[in-house]
């Protein structure tokens, strides 16, 4: 099904599957890289004398530990967290924490791989890295919650800094749970050090517009595509997955910006309403309930909860997947370009299998990777970082306005680099490429 890779990119790819069996959440993300380094390889032949590509594909480092904690019933359980700090080429480890049951290895690996493309077409000096562990934090407690984020502190503390690595929130992991953390490692080391970790509270070193940042990037990223192709968000009908941070604000900006958002989903299944969603409704039963959006269609007449289908089924001009990691498959891209949708914007890392991605490519839409879409999220933690660093702390509108420039030049350079590689509106590959370069130059700078 994969894309064929040129003989020199296949030899690599196999010997990153047999270095790292089993994982292949890892293996998918590196092949679709590899994909579209054929015509770097082909201009840059120090790229193979240094060894480059097998250098960026392995980790710098890889901590795994044992997060023990205790339940509010006084009963023990025992996680496994992860760090893999993957590279620092361009600036310190940067990336999220993610807490969910499905984490492993290989997925924290994808996720770190992705990261560092990530960071390095942001343009700012940030590394690449993730975390996370397999604590479900559903149903849990605050106390539980709350303990377990202190355990797992106690061992990540000693690796942090904001020279060294800088983690944030994902799936499963916000300002709650951030608070938790900072707040033990602040107890440890006895120092105020706010720039250990990004996605902090407003009072105590966060930045204004990083909640909403990954959510408002996916849509200035679309605007900008559908821009480049003469259209606007105007009166489209969005579809959205997810309803966390990323969908919940994607959806407050793509609606400010003109369009309608019909339906969005949690893990359990999805509301749609061809009216239109209400936004606060959301918010209130995600953030502040903390409820299942099937209280949504129990609430409003019009809207009804499904289950049965997937959320893709909804006809729609544009789709933002903003859930997680292979949830839009082939079927449901067949599915989409059928219905009419002339573009996808990718809130959520590698939401889009490889057939997916595929199909939206040979169709002609307008399709944006997450690593260039939703590099907004990252991109305005690094701003938190600057804030930190000078002891400063910015407006709304400044932050957001910052945020929109960044993501102007995310899509110019993606665009651009995939004109100058011979594969214009590609922004796989302009978004690959462009990340790469950046990070193989500097790594190439200093040597071995
Ligand atoms: N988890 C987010 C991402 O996937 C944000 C990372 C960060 O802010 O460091 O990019």
């Amino acid at each position: 099904m994969a894309i064929k890779l040129d003989e020199r990119l296949e030899k690599i790819y196999q010997e990153v599957i047999k270095r790292n069996p089993g994982e292949s959440e890892f293996h998918q993300a590196v092949h679709e890289v590899l994909e579209t380094l054929g015509p770097v390889i082909g201009k840059h032949p120090e790229l193979a004398e240094y060894k480059i590509i097998q250098r960026i594909c392995e980790p710098e480092r890889q901590i795994i530990f044992r997060v023990p904690w205790q339940d509010d019933s006084g009963q023990i359980h025992i996680n496994r967290a992860f760090r893999v700090e993957f590279n620092s080429a361009l600036g310190p480890y940067k990336g999220g924490m993610r807490f969910h049951p499905s984490v492993y290895l290989g997925i924290i690996k994808f996720l770190g791989f992705e990261q560092v493309f990530k960071n390095g077409l942001t343009g700012l000096p940030i590394g690449g890295g993730k975390g996370g562990s397999d604590f479900d934090p559903k149903g849990r407690s605050d106390d539980e919650i709350m303990r377990f984020c202190q355990s797992l502190m106690t061992e990540l503390y000693r690796h942090l800094g904001e020279y060294t690595d800088i983690p944030a929130g994902d799936i499963g992991v916000g300002e709650r749970e951030l608070g938790y953390l900072f707040g033990q490692y602040k107890r440890i080391t006895n120092r105020y050090e706010s720039g250990i970790l990004t996605g902090k509270g407003i009072n105590w070193g966060g930045s204004c517009a990083r909640k909403e940042a990954t959510g408002y990037g996916t849509v200035y990223f679309l605007n900008e595509m559908l821009q480049a192709r003469g259209l606007g968000l105007d009166g489209k009908k969005l579809v959205i997955s997810g309803s966390g941070n990323v969908a919940i604000y994607a959806m407050q900006k793509a609606t400010e910006l003109g369009a309608k958002v019909i339906a969005c989903s949690d893990s359990g299944g999805f509301v749609v309403d061809e009216k239109g969603l209400e936004l606060d409704r959301i918010r209130r039963i995600k953030e502040i309930e903390r409820q299942r959006i099937s209280v949504y269609a129990d609430e409003v007449s019009s809207a009804r909860y499904v289950q049965e289908k997937s959320i893709w089924s909804i006809p729609c001009d544009v789709a933002l997947p903003c859930a997680t990691q292979n949830e839009l498959d082939g079927h449901d891209a067949k599915e989409l370009v059928e219905n009419g949708c002339i573009a996808v914007a990718e809130g959520a890392n590698m939401p889009t299998t490889p057939e997916g991605v595929r199909l939206f490519q040979q169709a002609g839409i307008a399709y944006g990777p997450g690593k260039a879409a939703n590099a907004g999220g990252v991109a305005t933690s690094a701003l938190e970082m600057q804030q930190n660093a000078s002891r400063d702390s910015w407006t709304f509108d400044y932050t957001e306005e910052r945020l929109r420039e960044i993501m102007v030049d995310i899509h110019r350079n993606c665009y651009e680099t995939a004109e100058e590689y011979g594969m214009p509106g590609d922004y796989v590959s302009g978004a690959n490429i462009n990340g790469f370069l950046r990070v193989s130059d500097s790594m190439l700078a200093m040597g071995l």
